[in-house]
């Protein structure tokens, strides 16, 4: 059984002091650990930005992929090993603007996968430029003029493209960032854990304070049921997608590779693709 330890690297952490990504590092590495999970069955396809360093502090086995195609090469990995658990993790930028294709499409294909999101509302690593999911009026110092756009409201897109799980956590709740992410780690198909982790250096406005004062915790509601759907959309708009817990999972989520024929066929990745030099040969000649 793998300890807290095995799940660490020796790499001196990039991220400025009280980053909200070093909670989130932490919930999925606990989240691991509770699982029982070892290193050499974890896959973990990092994006672009600053929480795209997730991938250098967790010990497994790990990609660092372009911008926005952590999803692209995720599905990949869990399709070519399907024994891998596989873990897609990313910033706002990168999944909701440059990878906001491969979202809604990787959300209702619903492979068997976890997509966590670090959602700062801003653009980090480049010095503090608005991101789809900053708010209409934000004024960071690297955009010129305030934001007139409106925002990206990520768990409403996930309600409506029929993902499967979807759950928001906050990087001051550990345990409960850790639970959810446990959760989407257990269901059977694609699950979304978008983790509210500020970003203290560049964004004023979307702070813990802010954060802690405004979110409203859906377990604490005493009717609420994520299995509803139509309970989950009501809910998040009506407290503007600041909730934590599970927002919502379907119980009978079939995941998209169980219904591929030969499903329990070898997969890829442990199959013999040895091939002759003259097939080798032949499958150049159709590109010439
Ligand atoms: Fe975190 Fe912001 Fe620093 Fe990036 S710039 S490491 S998001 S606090």
């Amino acid at each position: 059984m793998a300890t807290l330890a095995e799940f660490k690297t020796k790499e001196k952490s990039w991220w400025c002091p009280g980053c909200g990504d070093f909670a989130v590092l932490a919930s999925l590495q606990k989240a691991l650990v509770d699982l029982n999970l070892e290193p050499e069955n974890v896959a973990l396809i990092a994006g672009i930005g600053c929480s795209g360093k997730i991938g250098n502090y967790i010990n497994s086995y790990g990609f660092h992929v372009v911008h926005g195609r952590t999803l692209p090469v995720a599905m990949g990995t869990k399709l070519a090993n399907r024994n891998l658990t596989v873990i897609a993790a990313g910033g706002d930028g990168d999944g909701y603007a440059i990878g906001m294709g491969h979202f809604m499409h990787a959300m209702r294909r619903n492979i068997d996968m976890t997509y966590i999101v670090m959602d700062n509302h801003i653009y980090g690593l480049t010095k503090g430029q608005v991101s789809p999911t900053s708010d209409k009026g934000f004024k960071p110092k690297g955009t010129a003029v305030p934001n007139h756009e409106r925002n990206v409201m990520p768990l409403e897109i996930a309600l409506a493209s029929n993902c499967s799980f979807v759950a928001q956590g906050f990087s001051s709740n550990v345990k409960q960032l850790s639970e959810l992410i446990a959760k989407g780690i257990q269901h059977k198909g694609f699950s979304l854990i978008n983790a509210i982790s500020p970003c203290v250096t560049f964004n004023r406005v979307n702070t813990y304070d802010f954060y802690k004062e405004n979110l409203v915790n859906l377990e604490e509601l005493p009717d609420y049921d994520p299995t509803n759907r139509m309970q989950a959309v009501e809910t998040v708009v009506k407290y503007k997608s600041l909730v934590t817990g599970l927002v919502y999972q379907d119980p009978n989520s079939v995941p998209f590779e169980e219904g591929i024929p030969n499903f329990k066929d070898v997969p890829i990745a442990h199959q013999d693709l040895t091939i002759t030099q003259e097939q080798f040969d032949s499958l150049m000649e159709e590109f010439r």
